[in-house]
């Protein structure tokens, strides 16, 4: 079953993101759980999400992958601005149980000087902070494409924040096809060699969700600049490849192309017809 969205907006809730997939014949999705640029998340209707659980149950929907605010860095050298992060995770972990057993991706966060280890260190010592062992979502890490002090940009820079979180059984990955391409993980040529090496350094079973992009920049750019499907360096054959390869078919692909919902519609249709099942 290939389970397929994109980023809806999450201002009129989610019976409205479930409508406003379905309209685009998606099964799945992502929303920010707050706004980005910070402020206090607006309060989750019970009755509001009832109604989509509803409609997601009977539409077959996949698991939703939820994104944290990009703007939150769990290892900044500012203990206020990790402070933030910390009390916008516990937040959204609450929130997410009123969707209970969807994923939550968010971006490791850049060490910005402190080098590498310190950086991993302050993101394990949140995550110990945030995850409870009766939460039912559960935390993906995202690939980065390494731009500036990001981290994230290898698989064993992802390894090593799991190996020091103590419930890490809550914990996951989502593979960003723009981020390990910019990162310079060739999935145009060699997919099946860098889902061994996935394995070999994490784990497929980690491996829970996808975020379909293509790149505006070549191999090893660094740079994370999201392209339409098929416009990009990675191109259409490789991202039919990626949703079609047998250990990522069935997980959910989510869309983050620079689109309106007119032309998210368009590469769902693109994808949905050369997907096979
Ligand atoms: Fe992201
Ligand atoms: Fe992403
Ligand atoms: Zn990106």
């Amino acid at each position: 079953m290939l389970y397929i969205g994109c980023h809806l907006s999450a201002s009129k809730g989610y019976e409205d993101m479930g409508k406003q997939a379905l309209s685009i014949n998606a099964n799945t999705f992502a929303f920010f759980t707050r706004n980005p640029r910070g402020g206090s998340a607006k309060e989750i209707s019970v009755k509001d999400t009832e109604n989509f659980l509803k409609l997601a149950e009977e539409n077959n929907f996949g698991k939703l992958v939820a994104h944290a605010p990009y703007t939150m860095n769990c290892c900044s050298a500012d203990e206020n601005i990790r402070k933030f992060a910390l009390d916008t995770m516990i937040d959204d972990m609450k929130r997410m149980e009123f969707t209970p057993h969807n994923y939550y991706n968010f971006h490791p966060g850049s060490h910005v000087k402190q080098g590498v280890d310190i950086g991993i260190e302050l993101i394990c010592e949140a995550l110990n902070k945030v995850i409870t062992p009766d939460q039912t979502t559960t935390i993906l890490l995202e690939t980065m494409a390494g731009k500036g002090s990001e981290i994230g940009r290898s698989f064993e820079e992802i390894r090593r924040i799991i190996d020091n979180v103590t419930l890490e059984n809550k914990l996951g990955v989502c593979l960003d096809t723009c981020h390990i391409w910019d990162g310079g993980y060739n999935i145009v040529d060699n997919l099946d060699s860098v889902l061994e090496e996935f394995d070999r350094v994490i784990g497929l079973e980690r491996l829970k969700a996808v975020h379909l992009n293509d790149s505006l920049n070549p191999l090893g750019a660094h740079k994370d600049r999201h392209a339409k499907i098929g416009e990009g360096h990675i191109g259409l054959d490789a991202l039919i490849n990626v949703i079609n390869n047998p250990h990522l078919k069935n997980l959910p692909f989510i869309l983050e192309t620079p689109n309106d919902l007119n032309g998210y519609a368009k590469e769902i249709e693109i994808l949905r017809a050369n997907y096979t099942n």
